[in-house]
Protein backbone atom coordinates (compact mmCIF):
# COMPACT_ATOMS: atom_id res chain seq x y z
CA UNK A 1 0.00 0.00 0.00
CA UNK A 2 2.65 2.16 1.13
CA UNK A 3 4.90 1.14 -1.66
CA UNK A 4 2.39 1.57 -4.08
CA UNK A 5 1.50 5.23 -3.27
CA UNK A 6 5.22 6.70 -2.61
CA UNK A 7 5.47 7.89 -6.31
CA UNK A 8 2.20 9.29 -6.30
CA UNK A 9 2.67 11.50 -2.91
CA UNK A 10 6.12 13.11 -4.86
CA UNK A 11 4.18 13.97 -7.69
CA UNK A 12 1.96 15.96 -5.42
CA UNK A 13 4.65 17.69 -4.06
CA UNK A 14 6.28 18.88 -6.99
CA UNK A 15 3.42 19.89 -8.54
CA UNK A 16 2.78 22.14 -5.49
CA UNK A 17 6.63 23.11 -5.64
CA UNK A 18 5.77 23.90 -9.74
CA UNK A 19 2.98 25.76 -8.37
CA UNK A 20 3.94 28.18 -5.87
CA UNK A 21 6.61 29.05 -7.71
CA UNK A 22 4.85 30.18 -10.84
CA UNK A 23 2.76 32.18 -8.14
CA UNK A 24 5.37 33.91 -6.62
CA UNK A 25 6.90 35.13 -10.24
CA UNK A 26 3.56 36.58 -11.28
CA UNK A 27 3.38 38.40 -7.85
CA UNK A 28 6.86 39.56 -8.45
CA UNK A 29 5.40 40.53 -12.08
CA UNK A 30 3.17 42.63 -10.73
CA UNK A 31 4.79 44.57 -8.40
CA UNK A 32 7.32 45.53 -11.15
CA UNK A 33 4.56 46.88 -12.81
CA UNK A 34 3.45 49.33 -9.92
CA UNK A 35 7.07 50.81 -9.98
CA UNK A 36 7.14 51.01 -13.48
CA UNK A 37 4.18 53.24 -13.35
CA UNK A 38 6.19 55.81 -11.39
CA UNK A 39 4.88 55.14 -7.90
CA UNK A 40 8.00 54.13 -5.65
CA UNK A 41 5.69 52.52 -2.93
CA UNK A 42 3.34 49.84 -4.87
CA UNK A 43 0.32 50.83 -2.51
CA UNK A 44 0.58 54.57 -3.34
CA UNK A 45 -1.70 55.10 -6.56
CA UNK A 46 -1.91 58.66 -7.45
CA UNK A 47 -5.99 58.88 -8.21
CA UNK A 48 -7.54 59.70 -11.88
CA UNK A 49 -10.20 61.65 -10.95
CA UNK A 50 -10.15 65.40 -10.29
CA UNK A 51 -10.66 66.12 -6.35
CA UNK A 52 -11.58 69.29 -4.10
CA UNK A 53 -12.09 70.28 -0.89
CA UNK A 54 -15.00 68.18 0.11
CA UNK A 55 -14.10 64.94 -1.88
CA UNK A 56 -13.91 61.63 0.43
CA UNK A 57 -13.22 58.25 -0.62
CA UNK A 58 -10.42 55.96 -1.34
CA UNK A 59 -8.94 58.41 -3.70
CA UNK A 60 -8.97 61.31 -1.56
CA UNK A 61 -7.31 58.60 1.34
CA UNK A 62 -4.13 57.72 -1.38
CA UNK A 63 -3.83 61.49 -2.47
CA UNK A 64 -3.48 62.41 1.41
CA UNK A 65 -0.69 59.11 1.90
CA UNK A 66 0.95 60.31 -0.90
CA UNK A 67 0.89 64.26 0.28
CA UNK A 68 1.73 63.23 3.74
CA UNK A 69 5.04 60.55 2.47
CA UNK A 70 5.95 64.00 0.23
CA UNK A 71 6.02 65.58 4.08
CA UNK A 72 3.12 67.70 4.07
CA UNK A 73 0.94 67.55 7.10
CA UNK A 74 -2.16 65.64 7.16
CA UNK A 75 -4.45 65.85 10.27
CA UNK A 76 -7.33 63.07 8.49
CA UNK A 77 -6.29 61.27 5.65
CA UNK A 78 -10.05 60.34 4.65
CA UNK A 79 -11.26 63.96 3.49
CA UNK A 80 -10.11 66.51 1.35
CA UNK A 81 -10.22 69.10 3.57
CA UNK A 82 -8.33 72.19 4.15
CA UNK A 83 -5.40 70.92 5.14
CA UNK A 84 -5.35 68.69 1.76
CA UNK A 85 -6.37 72.15 -0.24
CA UNK A 86 -3.24 74.12 1.38
CA UNK A 87 -0.73 71.09 0.78
CA UNK A 88 -1.86 71.05 -3.05
CA UNK A 89 -1.87 74.66 -3.29
CA UNK A 90 1.40 75.30 -1.87
CA UNK A 91 2.73 72.28 -3.97
CA UNK A 92 1.57 73.77 -7.48
CA UNK A 93 2.62 77.15 -6.49
CA UNK A 94 6.17 75.66 -6.74
CA UNK A 95 5.60 74.72 -10.00
CA UNK A 96 5.03 77.73 -12.47
CA UNK A 97 3.10 75.58 -14.89
CA UNK A 98 0.41 74.85 -12.64
CA UNK A 99 -1.95 77.42 -11.61
CA UNK A 100 -2.67 76.91 -7.66
CA UNK A 101 -6.11 76.01 -7.54
CA UNK A 102 -6.04 73.61 -4.36
CA UNK A 103 -7.89 71.64 -6.90
CA UNK A 104 -5.58 68.24 -7.44
CA UNK A 105 -6.15 67.44 -11.31
CA UNK A 106 -4.39 65.96 -14.12
CA UNK A 107 -1.20 68.39 -14.39
CA UNK A 108 -1.00 68.80 -10.58
CA UNK A 109 -1.30 64.68 -10.98
CA UNK A 110 1.91 64.87 -13.49
CA UNK A 111 3.95 66.39 -11.26
CA UNK A 112 3.50 65.00 -8.20
CA UNK A 113 4.24 61.57 -10.01
CA UNK A 114 7.80 63.18 -11.02
CA UNK A 115 8.03 64.68 -7.50
CA UNK A 116 7.46 60.68 -6.04
CA UNK A 117 10.06 59.76 -9.08
CA UNK A 118 12.42 62.43 -7.30
CA UNK A 119 12.80 64.26 -10.90
CA UNK A 120 10.95 67.41 -9.55
CA UNK A 121 12.26 68.90 -6.23
CA UNK A 122 9.61 70.82 -4.00
CA UNK A 123 9.74 71.83 -0.68
CA UNK A 124 6.40 71.65 1.54
CA UNK A 125 5.33 75.08 3.02
CA UNK A 126 7.82 77.00 1.07
CA UNK A 127 5.34 77.85 -1.67
CA UNK A 128 2.02 79.51 -1.48
CA UNK A 129 2.44 79.44 2.39
CA UNK A 130 5.41 81.79 2.38
CA UNK A 131 3.92 83.93 -0.91
CA UNK A 132 2.89 87.31 -0.23
CA UNK A 133 -0.98 86.32 -1.54
CA UNK A 134 -3.02 86.06 1.40
CA UNK A 135 -4.10 88.98 2.49
CA UNK A 136 -8.00 89.09 3.50
CA UNK A 137 -10.34 91.84 1.31
CA UNK A 138 -10.23 93.97 4.37
CA UNK A 139 -6.66 94.29 4.84
CA UNK A 140 -3.53 95.70 2.97
CA UNK A 141 -0.77 94.08 3.30
CA UNK A 142 3.07 95.08 1.66
CA UNK A 143 4.84 92.71 -0.20
CA UNK A 144 8.09 91.35 0.25
CA UNK A 145 8.62 89.97 -3.05
CA UNK A 146 8.26 93.25 -5.09
CA UNK A 147 11.10 92.12 -7.81
CA UNK A 148 9.39 89.09 -8.17
CA UNK A 149 8.20 88.56 -11.92
CA UNK A 150 5.06 86.98 -10.53
CA UNK A 151 4.76 89.29 -7.37
CA UNK A 152 0.67 90.02 -6.87
CA UNK A 153 -0.18 93.84 -6.98
CA UNK A 154 -3.34 94.81 -6.29
CA UNK A 155 -6.12 96.59 -3.74
CA UNK A 156 -5.06 94.54 -0.79
CA UNK A 157 -1.13 93.85 -1.83
CA UNK A 158 1.35 96.76 -1.67
CA UNK A 159 4.57 97.35 -3.15
CA UNK A 160 6.83 98.88 -0.39
CA UNK A 161 6.57 102.36 -0.40
CA UNK A 162 10.15 103.72 -1.81
CA UNK A 163 10.37 100.57 -3.93
CA UNK A 164 11.86 101.43 -7.32
CA UNK A 165 13.48 99.03 -9.44
CA UNK A 166 17.03 98.79 -10.91
CA UNK A 167 17.63 97.78 -13.48
CA UNK A 168 14.74 99.98 -15.47
CA UNK A 169 14.86 100.76 -19.23
CA UNK A 170 13.44 101.92 -22.36
CA UNK A 171 12.18 99.46 -24.85
CA UNK A 172 13.06 99.90 -28.61
CA UNK A 173 9.72 100.06 -29.58
CA UNK A 174 7.01 102.79 -30.75
CA UNK A 175 5.80 105.73 -28.63
CA UNK A 176 3.42 107.98 -29.77
CA UNK A 177 5.11 110.54 -27.69
CA UNK A 178 9.18 111.56 -28.06
CA UNK A 179 9.93 112.54 -24.68
CA UNK A 180 12.28 110.93 -22.43
CA UNK A 181 9.95 110.91 -19.31
CA UNK A 182 9.74 107.55 -16.56
CA UNK A 183 6.50 106.23 -18.12
CA UNK A 184 8.77 105.00 -21.09
CA UNK A 185 10.26 102.75 -18.86
CA UNK A 186 10.07 99.13 -17.89
CA UNK A 187 12.31 96.33 -16.42
CA UNK A 188 14.86 95.31 -18.64
CA UNK A 189 13.49 91.08 -18.86
CA UNK A 190 10.01 92.83 -19.64
CA UNK A 191 11.00 95.31 -21.70
CA UNK A 192 12.77 92.78 -24.06
CA UNK A 193 10.34 90.67 -24.07
CA UNK A 194 7.69 94.09 -25.07
CA UNK A 195 10.33 94.28 -27.96
CA UNK A 196 9.80 90.60 -29.45
CA UNK A 197 6.12 91.08 -28.89
CA UNK A 198 6.34 94.23 -30.82
CA UNK A 199 8.05 92.97 -33.72
CA UNK A 200 5.68 89.93 -33.85
CA UNK A 201 2.82 92.24 -33.90
CA UNK A 202 4.96 93.85 -36.92
CA UNK A 203 4.97 90.67 -38.79
CA UNK A 204 0.99 90.20 -38.28
CA UNK A 205 0.53 93.48 -39.85
CA UNK A 206 -0.52 95.74 -36.37
CA UNK A 207 -0.01 99.11 -35.50
CA UNK A 208 0.77 98.73 -31.39
CA UNK A 209 2.07 101.60 -29.56
CA UNK A 210 3.00 101.27 -26.30
CA UNK A 211 1.34 104.46 -23.86
CA UNK A 212 2.45 104.04 -20.45
CA UNK A 213 4.80 101.79 -18.10
CA UNK A 214 6.68 102.57 -15.00
CA UNK A 215 4.98 104.81 -12.86
CA UNK A 216 6.66 106.13 -9.06
CA UNK A 217 5.41 105.84 -5.89
CA UNK A 218 4.99 109.69 -5.67
CA UNK A 219 3.30 109.93 -9.31
CA UNK A 220 0.97 107.97 -7.77
CA UNK A 221 0.47 109.85 -5.40
CA UNK A 222 -0.30 112.61 -6.80
CA UNK A 223 -2.25 110.89 -9.55
CA UNK A 224 -4.47 109.41 -7.02
CA UNK A 225 -4.79 112.42 -4.52
CA UNK A 226 -6.03 114.81 -7.75
CA UNK A 227 -8.77 112.15 -8.64
CA UNK A 228 -9.31 112.29 -5.14
CA UNK A 229 -10.00 115.85 -5.03
CA UNK A 230 -12.23 115.69 -8.41
CA UNK A 231 -14.14 112.35 -7.59
CA UNK A 232 -14.19 111.53 -4.47
CA UNK A 233 -11.74 108.91 -2.32
CA UNK A 234 -14.50 106.17 -2.92
CA UNK A 235 -14.74 106.81 -6.59
CA UNK A 236 -11.11 107.57 -7.49
CA UNK A 237 -10.32 103.81 -6.01
CA UNK A 238 -12.67 102.46 -8.55
CA UNK A 239 -10.74 103.95 -11.75
CA UNK A 240 -7.29 104.59 -10.18
CA UNK A 241 -4.76 102.92 -7.55
CA UNK A 242 -3.46 104.03 -4.53
CA UNK A 243 0.12 104.72 -4.33
CA UNK A 244 1.76 101.04 -4.06
CA UNK A 245 -1.16 99.52 -5.11
CA UNK A 246 -0.20 100.26 -8.58
CA UNK A 247 1.41 97.55 -11.03
CA UNK A 248 2.77 100.11 -12.76
CA UNK A 249 5.65 100.71 -9.69
CA UNK A 250 6.39 97.35 -10.61
CA UNK A 251 8.34 97.59 -13.91
CA UNK A 252 6.23 95.40 -15.53
CA UNK A 253 3.42 96.80 -16.78
CA UNK A 254 2.47 98.37 -20.02
CA UNK A 255 -0.65 100.09 -21.31
CA UNK A 256 -0.62 99.58 -24.95
CA UNK A 257 -2.68 101.29 -27.38
CA UNK A 258 -2.96 101.99 -31.77
CA UNK A 259 -3.97 104.84 -33.77
CA UNK A 260 -7.50 103.89 -34.88
CA UNK A 261 -8.64 104.38 -31.16
CA UNK A 262 -6.39 107.48 -31.41
CA UNK A 263 -4.15 106.07 -28.80
CA UNK A 264 -6.07 106.49 -25.87
CA UNK A 265 -6.42 103.77 -22.87
CA UNK A 266 -10.14 102.99 -23.63
CA UNK A 267 -12.57 99.74 -23.96
CA UNK A 268 -12.80 100.11 -27.42
CA UNK A 269 -9.36 98.95 -27.96
CA UNK A 270 -10.34 95.28 -27.64
CA UNK A 271 -12.64 96.10 -30.80
CA UNK A 272 -9.39 96.92 -33.12
CA UNK A 273 -7.29 94.75 -35.07
CA UNK A 274 -4.60 95.34 -32.46
CA UNK A 275 -6.59 94.49 -28.94
CA UNK A 276 -7.89 91.21 -30.85
CA UNK A 277 -3.90 90.05 -31.55
CA UNK A 278 -2.95 91.07 -28.34
CA UNK A 279 -6.10 89.30 -26.75
CA UNK A 280 -5.07 85.78 -28.70
CA UNK A 281 -1.13 86.63 -28.72
CA UNK A 282 0.29 88.38 -25.61
CA UNK A 283 1.14 85.55 -23.53
CA UNK A 284 3.40 83.74 -25.91
CA UNK A 285 5.44 86.93 -24.92
CA UNK A 286 4.95 86.43 -21.40
CA UNK A 287 2.24 89.12 -20.73
CA UNK A 288 -1.76 89.07 -20.10
CA UNK A 289 -4.56 91.14 -19.78
CA UNK A 290 -4.33 91.85 -15.95
CA UNK A 291 -8.01 93.26 -15.48
CA UNK A 292 -9.61 90.78 -17.69
CA UNK A 293 -13.65 90.87 -18.95
CA UNK A 294 -15.93 89.43 -16.28
CA UNK A 295 -13.47 89.23 -13.67
CA UNK A 296 -13.87 92.60 -11.67
CA UNK A 297 -14.93 90.68 -8.86
CA UNK A 298 -11.47 89.09 -8.48
CA UNK A 299 -9.61 92.10 -9.60
CA UNK A 300 -11.39 95.08 -8.27
CA UNK A 301 -10.73 96.88 -11.67
CA UNK A 302 -12.67 97.03 -14.60
CA UNK A 303 -12.14 95.52 -17.74
CA UNK A 304 -8.57 97.16 -19.30
CA UNK A 305 -7.70 95.31 -22.46
CA UNK A 306 -5.51 97.87 -22.70
CA UNK A 307 -3.21 97.12 -19.44
CA UNK A 308 -0.36 94.01 -19.78
CA UNK A 309 1.62 93.02 -17.17
CA UNK A 310 4.74 90.76 -17.56
CA UNK A 311 4.33 87.14 -15.48
CA UNK A 312 6.60 85.14 -17.94
CA UNK A 313 5.57 83.03 -20.55
CA UNK A 314 4.76 79.45 -19.03
CA UNK A 315 2.73 81.67 -16.24
CA UNK A 316 1.19 83.97 -19.13
CA UNK A 317 -0.05 80.81 -20.96
CA UNK A 318 -1.46 78.62 -18.29
CA UNK A 319 -3.53 82.14 -17.27
CA UNK A 320 -4.93 82.17 -20.54
CA UNK A 321 -5.66 78.82 -21.44
CA UNK A 322 -7.65 78.41 -18.08
CA UNK A 323 -8.92 82.15 -18.54
CA UNK A 324 -8.20 83.18 -14.92
CA UNK A 325 -6.50 85.84 -13.39
CA UNK A 326 -3.28 86.36 -11.62
CA UNK A 327 -5.32 86.14 -8.50
CA UNK A 328 -6.65 82.77 -9.21
CA UNK A 329 -3.18 81.59 -10.87
CA UNK A 330 -1.53 82.33 -7.30
CA UNK A 331 -4.22 80.90 -5.13
CA UNK A 332 -5.10 84.24 -3.50
CA UNK A 333 -8.94 84.05 -3.93
ZN1 LIG B 1 -2.24 100.35 -16.74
Amino acid sequence: MVKKSLPVIIMVIMGIFILTACTNEQQSDQSEKKDNDGTRNSELVLPDPQLKEGSKDEDVKQLNSILAKIGYTITDKNTFNSDTKLAIKDFQSQQVKLAATGIYDQDTKKWLKKTLDGTFKIEPGNGFAKEDVTASKAETITVTNPKDTLVLVNKHHALPTGFEPDDLVIPDVRFPFTEDIPKKYMRKEAADALEKMFAAGDKAGIDLFAQSGYRSYDRQQNLFDAYAAKDGMEAANKYSARPGESEHQSGLTMDITSPDIDYQLTIEFSDTDEGKWIKENAHNYGFIIRYPEDKEAITEYQYEPWHLRYVGKDAATVIYEKQITLEEYLGAV
